[in-house]
C-alpha cells in the first residue's frame, strides 16, 4: 500500500482496546477501562514514530496491541508484507506465530526481562531456533549470534555470561539484540531507555539509530520523554487518555504546536538557555478515570483554553495540511 509515495507498513483503523473493570457489586453494569479509544493512523515504512503521553494515556497498550500480544476490541491493524495485506485480528494462531518473527518489541526493563539462568547466546538463540532459523546445536547459529551481538555493541566473550554480570546499558543491548536477531519489520521500543542513567540512554538512542538504518527497520517509540522522542523521531503521535490529540513530523509538531495538550507537555522540557523565557504550563487535576471519561473533548477538564462546545462535542480528527493531524475545536494558531 502506498501514501503519498511512501510505503505504509502499518494501517491502523478506529482501533478500540478495551478491558473489562472487575465488578464489585453483584448486580452492577459491567464497565471497562478505554485504554484506546478509537485511534487510526497509518505507520510508514522505515520511519521512527514516537509516541507520547503521560502514564496511563494507552501508549504502551497500542504498541502491544499493534503486536496482536492484546487481540483488539475492535477496529483493523493491516500489515502491509510485500504484496499482501494481512488483518492481523483475523489471522489464525498458528500463523501468527510465524508473523512473530517481523513484529518485535523491545521491552523496558533491561532486568526483568532478560531469562537470569539463561546465557548471553541462549537468550538470543531461543527465539532464533523456536522461529526455525537455526536448528538448536547448528554451529553456524553461533557466529551469527556472535555477529549480532557485536552489531549491538557486546563483545563476543559475553557469550556465555548470565544477565546478572551485566550493567544497565549491557542488558538492554542484550534485549535489542535479541529481537533483531529476528530481523523483524517492525519493532515497537516500549520506553526502551526509560531505565537507563542518562548518559547510556543517549548511546542506546545511537545504538538503535544504526541498527534502524542497517536493518531498514520500523521503529515505534514509546516514551514520556519529550526530548527522547524528539531526538530519534521522524514524526511523534501525541496521545491523552486513549486517543491520539495531535500527530505531525517532529519538525512540524514543534515548530507549530496546535493542541493545548500537546504545548503544555513541550513547555515541560528543560531548557539551557537562560535567554528562554517560555511560560511553563501546569496542567492542573489528574488525568480523569479511562473507565468514566469526560464528555465531548476528553481533555477539557485540564485545558486552559475550553469552552462550553469543547464539554459537548467530541473534536473531530482534522487533517491541517503538512500532514499534520489534530483534535480539537480550537487548535492554538487559529485562536482569536
Ligand atoms: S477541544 Fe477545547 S478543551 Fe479540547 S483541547 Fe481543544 S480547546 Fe481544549
Amino acid at each position: 500500500m502506498e501514501n503519498e509515495n511512501r510505503k505504509v507498513l502499518l494501517t491502523i483503523r478506529d482501533l478500540k482496546q478495551y478491558f473489562p473493570v472487575k465488578k464489585t457489586k453483584l448486580r452492577e453494569k459491567q464497565r471497562y477501562v478505554r485504554a484506546n479509544d478509537g485511534i487510526s493512523l497509518d505507520i510508514y515504512a522505515g520511519e521512527t514514530l514516537g509516541l507520547v503521553g503521560e502514564s496511563g494515556c494507552g501508549k504502551s497498550t497500542l504498541g502491544r496491541t499493534l503486536l496482536q500480544l492484546y487481540p483488539q476490541t475492535e477496529g483493523q491493524v493491516i500489515y502491509h508484507k510485500g504484496d499482501q495485506d494481512i488483518d492481523l485480528k483475523s489471522l489464525p494462531k498458528e500463523e501468527m506465530r510465524v508473523l512473530r518473527k517481523d513484529l518485535q518489541l523491545i521491552f523496558q526493563d533491561p532486568y526483568s526481562s532478560l531469562n537470569p539462568r539463561m546465557t548471553v547466546g541462549q537468550i538470543i538463540g531461543e527465539g532464533l531456533v523456536s522461529h526455525g532459523v537455526f536448528k538448536r546445536g547448528d554451529p553456524a547459529m553461533r557466529d551469527y549470534i556472535f555477529k549480532v551481538m557485536e552489531n549491538c555493541g557486546l563483545d563476543t566473550y559475553m557469550f556465555g555470561r548470565y544477565p546478572h554480570q551485566f550493567s544497565g546499558g549491557q542488558r538492554q543491548r542484550i534485549g535489542i539484540a535479541r529481537s533483531l536477531a529476528l530481523n523483524p519489520a517492525f519493532v515497537v521500543c516500549d520506553e526502551a531507555v526509560s531505565a537507563l542513567d542518562v548518559s547510556i540512554q543517549s548511546q542506546i538512542l545511537n545504538l538503535l539509530s544504526d541498527l534502524k538504518e542497517k536493518q531498514n527497520l520500523t521503529y515505534l517509540f514509546i516514551t514520556h520523554d519529550l526530548s527522547v522522542v524528539k531526538y530519534i523521531s521522524d514524526r511523534i503521535g501525541v496521545m491523552y487518555l486513549g486517543n491520539m490529540v495531535e500527530l505531525a513530523s517532529t519538525e512540524e509538531l514543534f515548530a507549530n504546536t496546535l493542541h493545548p495538550y500537546t504545548e503544555a507537555l513541550l513547555s515541560a522540557i528543560p531548557v539551557v538557555d537562560e535567554n528562554d523565557k517560555r511560560e511553563r504550563i501546569l496542567l492542573e487535576g489528574d488525568i480523569p478515570s479511562p473507565v468514566n471519561p469526560p464528555s465531548g473533548c476528553k481533555f477539557h477538564t485540564r485545558c486552559r483554553y475550553c469552552q462550553q462546545k469543547c464539554k459537548e462535542v467530541v473534536p473531530e480528527w482534522t487533517d491541517v495540511g503538512n500532514n499534520h493531524y489534530v483534535a480539537c475545536h480550537f487548535p492554538l494558531q487559529h485562536k482569536g
